[in-house]
């Protein structure tokens, strides 16, 4: 679930400096306290127990927003015995989906008009354009994930729980028609999508630990709960500002950052002995960088998607691909030569990844470009950019695999 992070923002600068008009927050408390009252006591201390954070539980349907964020019916809340503790930007809940590769499908209630299904294609292909083994697929009926529409003078966006015990997306999601009215910002709708599809397939909040991160306000730690709180390897330990999972969003577009793709290539791979190449542009240094982790998009890098894959480890008939890097040309440059050394121009920064230095099986080739202008290399699956004056096309690098 994801929440508007005004409302925490306005409550804060009225706590803070009492200047503003607190009332319609008030409003708000005192809406959540008679929400909270209808939570029986042995479900607030299942929850407690649990190590969910139960000041502001809401009933709905059949179980309880929990934290703001995350829907529980009353077999999960009973079901303790799930409890999993991890101390340890990505995280998973204990179930993911399971019986990859899959097609998950997805259907948009037809009380929501056509703008909410334009956001849902919206959010699909995003899903979709970063080449997991799982693809979400639009259909109108026999849907594994429904989306419907609610009505809360609240600023709760949507909600959604999280995967079955035996390997399934979470069946709903709801969206607050409060929030959306008829859904015209289709951006805005299909990042929210995006964030609750998350949750149907076992992403958690990547500040679960501090929801303030996001969501401005004290500091709140929605802990591993009984869903559990699994780190996926490789992503940073620290909380990720341009997140799609992040629990509070200030409004407007955002999707997939670099970590993002990363975690959930890693999560649900296309292939799991391969791992997704993740290509970054530098328009001040002319300069591109390919590489398996996910960086922080910043002010020099800016994260362009993935290119190729290939094996983070030496297997069977693979080479190491080698990274250079030159501070005199602001270049990144890929070889499966480790002993270049042009004048101490050349940095040799290690093994980038692993790859073939013949078409293996399944393997296309990566062709090298470079431009003297810009002091720049590049790497394709195409010859897209031969006859272009800016660019030299320079050969075969090496082969890996298509995306
Ligand atoms: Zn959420």
């Amino acid at each position: 679930m994801i929440k508007k992070r005004i409302t925490y923002i306005a409550l804060m600068l009225c706590l803070t400096t009492g200047l503003f008009s607190c009332k319609k927050n008030e409003g708000d408390l005192s809406k959540a306290d008679q929400k909270k009252s209808q939570v029986p006591d042995e479900i607030i201390a299942s929850l407690k127990s649990a190590g969910y954070n139960t000041s502001s539980v809401i009933k709905r349907d059949n179980g309880y927003i929990v934290e703001g964020d995350i829907f529980l019916t009353e077999a999960d809340i009973a079901n303790s015995s799930a409890l999993r503790t991890s101390k340890t930007d990505q995280y998973r809940t204990t179930n993911i989906i399971t019986g990859l590769p899959r097609v998950i499908t997805i259907a948009v209630s037809s009380s929501l008009g056509s703008n909410f299904v334009q956001a849902t294609d919206k959010a699909i292909s995003r899903y979709n354009g970063i080449f997991l083994g799982l693809r979400f697929e639009r259909v109108t009926s026999g849907a594994e994930i429904t989306i419907n529409g609610f009505y809360d003078v609240s600023g709760i966006l949507g909600y959604a729980g999280f995967p079955t015990a035996s390997g399934n997306p979470y069946n709903l999601i709801n969206l607050n028609t409060y929030q959306f009215g008829t859904g015209s910002n289709i951006d805005y709708v299909a990042t929210v999508i995006q964030h609750e599809l998350g949750h149907t397939i076992g992403m958690r909040h990547t500040d679960y630990m501090d929801r303030s991160y996001s969501c401005g306000g004290a500091y709140y730690n929605e802990g591993p709960s009984i869903e559990g709180a699994i780190k996926v390897p490789n992503t940073p330990a620290v909380a990720d500002p341009n997140s799609f999972m992040l629990s509070c969003t200030p409004g407007g577009n955002r999707t997939f950052n670099s970590y993002d793709v990363f975690g959930l290539n890693a999560l649900y791979p296309k292939n799991s002995d391969r791992r997704p190449v993740l290509v970054y542009y530098s328009n001040q240094g002319a300069d591109h960088y390919f590489g398996m982790g996910g960086m922080t998009t910043n002010s020099y890098w800016n994260f362009e998607g993935i290119t190729f894959y290939a094996h983070n480890s030496q297997l069977p008939g693979t080479v190491p691909i080698y990274v250079y890097y030159s501070n005199q040309g602001a270049d990144h440059y890929y070889t499966t030569n480790g002993n270049m050394n042009l004048a101490n121009y050349w940095e040799n920064q290690g093994v980038a990844f692993y790859a073939y230095n013949y078409q293996a099986p399944g393997t296309i080739p990566v062709y090298g470009y470079y431009s003297l202008q810009g002091a720049d290399h590049y790497l394709m699956t195409t010859r897209g950019l031969d006859g272009q004056s800016y660019w030299n096309y320079e050969g075969i690098a090496f082969y890996a695999f298509p995306r």
